[in-house]
């Protein structure tokens, strides 16, 4: 399959994703050279290969902001754990002993599960990076799922520096090594963007780590404000420092006060929140309705598989009826619902693509842009009716309803099967990735280490207070 073939999608309801044109409710798009050139009513093109969709949906490409690919081997070992389980599980014992082949292993089944729920845009949050080995093996296992990607360089280090970066320096010089190489390209499938380190550091360090990604002219992200802190919030920090600014994607910012939530709005920054984990684990309320009301683009994202699932529909619809119910028990009896349904969408396709710079080539279905799309089987039991196509979308459908999925007009999921891929290999790799890891520390037993040594490595707050008392 290649680029240069010509597609017509072919009498689909379209969800367009896109304020300048409007839902089809039978309509057809044209792909040439990996781009939509026409969409309309009955398109009159010779030549193409016609993929007929009477009864399915086509809507833009899912797009992820903030999930750790890397961790896909640990599927479901935490669907009990806190914030502090999960620190002192993956961050202090398991994230030192992956080696470069589990991070390949992580990041290329977990970007193959985002690309078979219709997820085509990822921002892998790759902070298990403790060699250039480790980099490079995250990078590859991008390449080889064939989605588009954010691969946010992670400078966070375990519990103690590695060997290979003794310093924060020899860090920066690895992912320059990236940009100067393969990632030199903003134009690429995969780019490069910067994971800072969390609040574990001292500022300082933060700040040359920053500094460093905007020299290489790349997005940044960075966890934020994900439980209460003693000190100025990050937000309040970089602000103070003059370093706000439209390359910045916060996550979670659940404990972010209104005033930084202006901070972030004024600067053009855009926040990614993880609704599930943050519900699970204890990182506080989603901040998504008090994002949306200070006037932040909010975008959504899936965080860790470890605990919870990798799919986009299920985030929507925990973010939307949480803030839902958030709202309605202040009211008592509603009036009215004040965060649409429809609204959801635009955060897991427009909004998302405008927080990474990739605003003008993706994110909806519009001539111009890229062909990342999917297509929903609408005429399957759970969406029939379908009703408002927008509403069904986010209220009905599941990521069992993927049935197909373009990458840049490149066919990679095909009524129901993803194309070029060996899954059987791919599952083997993860289980033996599972499998070695796990021997490495000592078993699933030994995963919960005593969490005060957690205070020795990460800015908690009064977090532990009530254990320490
Ligand atoms: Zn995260």
């Amino acid at each position: 399959m290649t680029q240069t073939e010509r597609w017509l999608l072919q009498g689909a309801t379209v969800v367009t994703g896109d304020p300048d044109f409007e839902d089809l409710p039978c309509g057809d798009i044209l792909i040439e050279d990996g781009r939509i050139t026409a969409m309309g009513r009955e398109l009159r093109v010779e030549g193409c290969r016609v993929l007929p969709l009477a009864g399915k949906l086509v809507m833009p490409g899912l797009i992820d902001t903030h999930r750790h690919t890397w961790q896909t081997p640990l599927r479901a070992l935490g669907g009990d754990w806190t914030v502090l389980d999960y620190l002192a599980a993956v961050r202090v014992k398991l994230s030192p002993v992956f080696l470069p082949e589990d991070v390949h292993a992580g990041t290329l089944a977990g970007a193959l599960e985002a690309l078979d729920a219709g997820i085509t845009t990822l921002v892998d949050y790759s902070h298990c990076i403790t060699s250039p080995a480790h980099a490079d093996a995250a990078l590859q296992g991008l390449q080889d799922a064939g989605i588009q990607a954010l691969f946010a360089y992670g400078h966070a280090q375990g519990p103690s520096p590695s060997p290979a970066f003794p310093t924060p320096e020899h860090r920066f010089a690895d992912a320059r090594r990236l940009r100067e190489g393969p990632l030199a390209s903003d134009s690429g499938r995969v780019r490069l963007g910067i994971a800072l380190s969390e609040m574990q550091v001292p500022w300082e360090q933060s700040r040359a780590e920053l500094l460093s990604a905007r020299e290489l002219g790349v997005p940044i992200t960075l966890h934020c404000s994900a439980w209460p802190v003693t000190g100025p919030s990050e937000v309040e920090q970089l602000g103070r420092d003059g370093l706000l600014g439209p390359d910045l994607l916060f996550v979670h910012c659940t404990f972010s006060g209104d005033e930084d939530l202006a901070r972030i709005a004024d600067s053009g920054g855009s926040i990614s929140a993880t609704p599930e984990s943050e519900l699970q684990m204890g990182m506080g309320f989603p901040v998504v309705g008090r994002a949306l009301r200070a006037g932040v683009r909010t975008t959504l994202g899936c965080d860790v598989v470890a605990s919870n699932g990798g799919e986009l529909f299920t985030a929507m619809r925990l973010a939307l009826q949480s803030e839902r119910g958030r709202a309605n028990a202040l009211a008592g009896l509603p009036r009215r619902l004040d965060l649409k349904a429809g609204r959801m969408l635009r955060m897991v396709t427009q909004d998302a693509a405008d927080a990474i710079g990739l605003g003008a080539v993706t994110g909806s279905l519009r001539p111009g842009k890229w062909a990342d799309l999917v297509v929903l089987s609408a005429d399957a039991l759970n969406m029939t009716p379908l009703g408002r196509p927008r509403d069904a979308v986010v209220m009905q459908a599941h990521a069992g309803n993927v049935e197909s999925v373009m990458v840049r007009g490149q066919l990679v999921k095909h009524q129901g099967v993803l194309l070029g891929t060996d899954v059987a290999a791919v599952r083997r790799k993860v289980l033996r990735a599972r499998d070695a890891v796990l021997e490495r520390v000592g078993g699933l037993s030994a995963l919960l280490a005593d969490q005060a040594a957690l205070q020795e490595h990460w800015n908690l707050g009064d977090g532990l207070a009530d254990d320490a008392g």
